[in-house]
């Protein structure tokens, strides 16, 4: 047995078979294939596999987001049974004796590059979907189609690193668990994990490529895995993982209840979401709303810009079904670690300072108001608020808003429906804490992004695994700038909010509701212990202090 140890973001235990997952741009080898005739039945086979996986990707995309943005996993279907594309790999497997990884690399790259000269800007933009489906097949040739994990195991999955658009795009439904040697607590891909409830390992300076294929056990709540467990250990881990999986009672007793302290006061628990999939554990849970909707999910989540009608389906369904709780949406928070290959971002040299968020919004016009539309489209169906990312100056807040209030006025002409909506600042900056007073007479709300004002107030880099030493998320100076955020939006009549993960540590929670804070938004896992908290909480002053 093998034990190595991480740094764990969920108190949870996930057993299954480990697959390795090494991300796409590994070395393909040019190695002369021994039996072409093998080597053409693993190329069939895997190519039979990526077609299928399309037609699966499709049903997904159409359920989740409506039969336009499905659209492209039918084109990558027919990309993969072009007779001209399949016979020139097969061809170099025969002739050439490539082996089956070389002759799809060769060919498909080439294909790929032939769209990419061709003048119709249509036809060049399919190129990276020949990029796209030439990374399917190769997943499936080299057993590393973390993805779409097939079968019926339940499965580890063990990556150097994860980035958030691989995490999101992941198939949940098989995924026992997630170790990386890389991350960070507070890295969106550790976000993403802790709101699909996985068990996970961050920082596991241990984890071996031969471990692929073998069994373990996550034990997110002592930090290690354990890799051929013995079958005792075995069985004493998964006792305690289903003992811990069956429903607590107390916690279903609290669904339908207020989140209302011992002496009468009344907070909202709401929960983050990156997109309509979210949207059952929302219900299980019994949150009182979405006080995160983090948007660029839907745009990581997708090969080609979301088109207003595709991110109109999403919104609605999320505010019609939820209605009528509040659901805030926030606009795209693309950049930093968030990067999306059609974007088109230029490298910088320090992303998290750099075109991100409302600055990425502001610049790109069109595409700002593509989502304010499909928002305000929305909004007519329930109780919808908005709000922008990452606002540092006055000035961006008041354009952002002369934009939505454009994008409302077009959309009456064009006679669509708009409902009426909140709208909100995240504060994340030292920039914005400091003028939470002038943001306030622009805001109806305020929204802690904890997460980056950590990172910010404190600079230390949220992606950085080797900083941790140095964050303390408790650090008083993030607890001062929460207290001047609440103060400063009481003083304006506005309610404060905190949605960063800072908001689901219950050892705080009594801190937060003393300072003022009149919602917590936090991933849906989190609502009923929270809840639990808050209702054993009793705020009433202690006879003879101040
Ligand atoms: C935050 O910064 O706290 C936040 C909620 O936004 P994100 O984690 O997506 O940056
Ligand atoms: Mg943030």
């Amino acid at each position: 047995m093998i034990v190595a140890r991480g740094m764990s973001i969920l108190d949870r235990i996930g057993i299954g078979k480990i697959r390795v997952y090494r991300a796409p741009g590994y070395e393909i080898s040019d190695r002369i294939a021994e039996d072409p005739e093998a080597e053409l039945k693993r190329f069939d086979e895997a190519l039979q596999k990526a077609i299928d996986q399309q037609g699966v990707l499709y049903e997904k995309a159409k359920e989740e987001t409506g039969e336009e943005s499905a659209a492209i996993f039918e084109a990558h279907q027919m990309m993969l049974e072009d007779e001209d594309l399949q016979d020139a790999t097969r061809e170099i497997i025969r002739e050439q004796k490539g082996n089956a990884e070389y002759a799809t690399k060769i060919v498909f790259d080439n294909f790929a590059q032939m769209f990419a000269e061709m003048d119709d800007p249509y036809m060049k933009a399919r190129s990276i979907d020949l990029i796209d489906v030439k990374n399917a097949v190769l997943d499936f040739l080299t057993g590393n189609d973390a993805a779409s994990i097939q079968g019926t195991e339940p499965v580890i999955l063990v990556a150097e690193d994860l980035t958030p658009s691989e995490t999101v795009r992941l198939d949940k439904s098989l995924l026992a668990g997630m170790i990386t040697r890389e991350g960070s607590s507070n890295s969106h891909t550790a976000i993403l994990a802790r709101s699909m409830n996985l068990p996970a390992l961050v920082q596991c300076q241990g984890i071996d490529e031969r471990w692929d294929g073998r069994m373990a056990v996550l034990d997110g709540c002592n930090g290690c895995v354990y890799v051929d467990p013995t079958p005792e250990l075995l069985e004493d881990l998964r006792e305690k993982r289903d003992a811990s999986l069956g429903k607590d009672a107390v916690l279903e007793g609290l669904k339908g209840q207020k989140s209302t302290t011992l002496d009468g006061r009344t907070i909202m628990v709401s929960a983050n979401i990156g997109g309509p999939s979210d949207l059952d554990s929302v219900l299980e849970n019994d949150a009182e709303g979405v006080g995160l909707f983090r948007s660029e999910f839907l745009y990581l989540n997708s090969r080609e810009e979301p088109t207003e009608e595709q991110q109109f389906a999403a919104y609605r369904r999320v505010v019609q079904t939820l209605a009528p709780q509040p659901v805030i949406i926030r606009t795209c928070d693309i950049g930093a670690d968030k990067t999306i290959g059609y974007m088109d971002l230029d490298k910088e040299k320090n992303p998290a300072l750099g075109f991100r968020a409302i600055r990425i919004c502001l610049t790109r016009k069109d595409f700002f108001k593509t989502q304010l539309r499909a928002m305000l489209r929305a909004s007519a169906y329930g109780n919808m608020g908005i709000m922008f990312p990452m606002v540092s100056s006055k000035w961006e807040l008041v354009e952002a808003k002369a934009v939505l209030e454009e994008c409302r006025e077009e959309l009456a002409r064009e006679g669509h429906e708009t409902g009426s909506c909140q709208v909100g600042v995240m504060i994340e900056t030292p920039a914005a804490v400091l003028i939470a007073d002038d943001l306030a007479e622009e805001a109806d709300f305020f929204s802690l992004g904890t997460n980056d004002l950590t990172q910010y107030t404190c600079a230390i880099d949220r992606e950085n695994a080797r900083l941790d030493r140095f964050s303390d998320p408790h650090h008083p100076a993030v607890l001062r700038a929460i207290q001047m955020t609440v103060d400063a939006g009481h003083r304006h009549g506005i309610w404060v909010g905190i949605c960063g993960e800072l908001g689901a540590d219950t050892s705080l929670t009594e801190t937060f509701l003393r300072m003022g804070v009149d919602e917590l938004s936090v991933n849906p896992a989190s609502v009923l212990p929270l809840r639990r908290v808050i209702r054993g909480l009793d705020l009433s002053p202690v006879p003879g202090s101040p």
